[in-house]
């Protein structure tokens, strides 16, 4: 792998934009096909104007996404739970467990270690916080599988395993998401989700003696593979790489693990 041809990938800027029929974010993406939502991780093949042909689903999303813009993620919640009322689709619980996972990020890092013991309550309430947020991502995460089960047995789409698959990463369930994982090298091989979905777990086991296959994967031009790639460079101790990467990913597409990842990297920088 070369560090240098990859960040060449992320010169110029995405010039393709379609939308998460999930949670309603722009996708930027270098891929013509389809891109990878930066919130939610799921797939789409929808540009903007072809989701307003259903336009319940997109008055829905525009809401969700403007509560998300003006910080006011409790509606952005409620949103989500009426979006899930109306599709009953496993994709909107896992986008809803999304958003918890990175409000509670948020929370964390608003915790203030500075100041004197006076800040004490205010950083445990910080924690609280945080810590609900995760169990209800994890709870979303739960559904999301179960509510994905049952659709499977009658359909077994790519997207419905994708889904499946990715919740029980998230749950740390590797020996789920390693079955969920073959399912879908047996049903969709070769299609880009599945080639995603195996660097996904690749990169989850971390195995030092496996390059998780990124060189076929950032090809395929969607932006969260570099938050990824950018992960891995981290791990191998290469920040400076990883640091410009995710700089240049940023400024396309606002993922939250990558901005968490970024400010790791510059707290190790400051103390190095
Ligand atoms: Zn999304």
């Amino acid at each position: 792998m070369n560090v240098e041809r990859e960040l060449k990938l992320l010169e110029k800027e995405p010039a393709e934009q379609f939308r998460c029929g999930y949670c309603g974010t722009q996708v930027p993406s270098y891929n013509p096909q389809f891109g990878i939502c930066q919130l939610c991780e799921l797939y789409t093949d929808k540009s903007a104007k072809e989701l307003k042909k259903n336009a319940q689903l997109t008055d829905l999303l525009d809401s969700l996404q403007s509560s998300i813009a003006s910080g006011n993620q409790n509606d952005a919640l409620k949103s989500f739970e009426t979006l899930f009322a109306s599709t009953k689709n496993a994709g909107v619980l896992l986008a809803s467990a999304m958003l918890h996972l990175s409000i509670a990020d948020e929370e964390f890092g608003k915790r203030d270690y500075q100041t004197p013991n006076g800040y004490m309550e205010e950083n445990s309430a910080h924690s609280k916080a945080a810590l609900a947020h995760y169990s209800s991502a994890k709870a979303l995460f739960f559904k999301a599988i179960s509510v994905a089960d049952m659709e499977i047995k009658t359909n077994p789409d790519s997207n419905l395993l994708y889904i499946k698959f990715l919740s029980q990463l998230r749950l740390g369930q590797l020996r789920g998401a390693k079955n969920s994982l073959e399912a879908l090298n047996a049903n969709a091989k070769g299609l880009p989700i599945t080639l995603y979905s195996n660097l996904l777990y690749s990169c989850a086991m971390n195995d030092k003696k496996l390059v998780p296959p990124f060189e076929a994967v950032l090809q395929l031009g969607t932006l969260p593979a570099f938050y990824y790639y950018a992960d891995f460079l981290a791990n191998k101790n290469d920040l400076g790489a990883a640091k410009k990467i995710l700089i240049k990913l940023l400024k396309y597409a606002e993922m939250s693990a990558a901005k968490k990842l970024l400010s790791g990297i510059e707290r190790v920088q400051t103390v190095l």
